[in-house]
């Protein structure tokens, strides 16, 4: 009997799964940096480009690394096609704007990544596209702002920076009858806790630079979904724009997904820990976590998460305590990107969210107390005592 991939677990999938041989028999994979391929003959060369025979053609279209990287996200996804692009904004603004012509309206999650929301807020009215922003934990609020001429919801949870939660599967199922397609941007879940195509999604984004490097080296991206949608959505617009992953960049991330199932559980039970030391910590006013009891939305964090994943947001009250609290950190970086082996912490108010308004920022429930935690692989004593002893400060200073 001949091993099925499909059937492997998740460990083996992200070692093993895409692996492509040359003719060599190289153990790890290799790393093809080319740009263009020969063809014996003219005809092979024009077989490869009427799509009659199988084959690479020119690396802005696909190349054999970065095809080893799909095909294992894929694989890990549960999906049939995925397509790698050169950072995760490349891959949300292909995601959208595949499905959505002018005189469109898509109906979006308030909170979102910063980059994410300018697209909606002020690049996509250029092309005539209308958004709708709503609280999405609120599923009554998606149902209103459907107009005839709705054709894609965008939503991320748990969202960035406050990982509200919103109920996928619902969401999906008010798409699916008004005919809408649904993109999810699934970077804080990461693929090991959430699978939004299992809950009815039809397109799944991800920002490769977070987990999937996880040792913060490379930018990167990827779409993944159905093969016909992926096909009639993006092949062409990928082709001819050029969001092209460096298959140098690909090579990378396809050694972080070896990884990725270990870094990320290990993150997660010290992020798990971390949260309930901070959130008991008297100067705290609120700590988010999507596994504790205290979390909003606690209860469709249970039905679809499997894990709480790797950061942690808390309040402090005022901006100057925030920033001393970052500011009397020994071991953790003052740093906006996540997903990353050594721990970081920010304060999105003035750097992440710093292009939304503050009345969209406050719309969010985004003050300036809040401070973002991604858990790194340090030891939990040594992140428990650098946090305990940076919010002890907040006490010692009447702050
Ligand atoms: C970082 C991030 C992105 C953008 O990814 P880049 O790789 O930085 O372009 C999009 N969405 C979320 C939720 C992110 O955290």
């Amino acid at each position: 009997m001949t091993e099925d991939p499909h059937d492997w677990e998740t460990a083996t999938r992200l070692v093993r799964g895409g692996l492509n041989r040359s003719s060599h028999g190289e153990m790890t994979e290799a790393l093809y940096l080319t740009q263009s391929f020969s063809y014996d003959t003219a005809e092979s060369a024009d077989e490869r480009f009427s799509g009659a025979a199988p084959g690479f053609i020119y690396a802005r279209y696909g190349s054999p690394t970065v095809q080893m990287f799909e095909d294992r996200l894929a694989l890990l996804e549960g999906a049939q096609a995925c397509r790698a692009t050169a950072s995760g904004m490349a891959a949300v603004h292909l995601a959208m704007t595949g499905l959505i012509r002018a005189g469109d309206h898509v109906v979006s999650g308030k909170a979102l990544f910063g980059s994410c929301r300018w697209i909606l807020n002020t690049w996509a009215p250029r092309f005539g596209i209308e958004t709708s922003f709503v609280d999405a934990p609120d599923l009554a609020a998606w149902r209103a702002a459907v107009r005839p001429n709705t054709k894609l919801f965008f939503l991320e949870t748990p969202a960035n920076p406050l990982l509200e939660i919103c109920d996928v599967a619902a969401i999906c199922a008010l798409a699916k009858a008004i005919g809408a397609k649904v993109v999810v941007d699934n970077v804080f879940a990461t693929p090991i806790y959430q699978s939004p195509l299992k809950l009815g999604a039809d397109i799944v984004v991800y920002s490769a630079t977070k987990h999937i490097d996880g040792q913060g080296r490379v930018m990167g991206g990827a779409i993944l979904g159905d093969a016909a949608l992926m096909e009639e959505s993006y092949k062409d617009m990928a082709r001819h724009t050029g969001p092209a992953i460096s298959p140098f960049n690909a090579w990378i991330l396809l050694k972080g997904l070896e990884t990725l199932d270990l870094r990320v559980r290990r993150q997660t039970q010290t992020a798990t820990a971390l949260a309930d030391l901070i959130a008991e910590h008297p100067r705290v006013k609120a700590c988010r976590y999507p596994t504790r009891s205290d979390h909003p939305q606690y209860a469709i964090a249970q039905r679809q998460m499997t894990g709480g994943g790797t950061l942690i947001a808390f309040d402090v009250g005022t901006r100057a305590a925030a920033f001393r609290v970052l500011n009397a950190l020994q071991i953790i970086d003052i740093s906006n990107n996540l997903g990353d082996a050594k721990s970081m912490a920010t304060h999105p108010s003035t750097t992440t969210h710093r292009s939304m308004s503050e009345e969209q920022r406050l719309e969010i429930g985004l003050t300036d107390g809040w401070v973002r935690l991604s858990v790194g692989l340090e030891g939990e004593a040594d992140l428990a005592r650098d946090i305990g002893r940076a919010l002890d400060g907040l006490l010692a200073n009447g702050l």
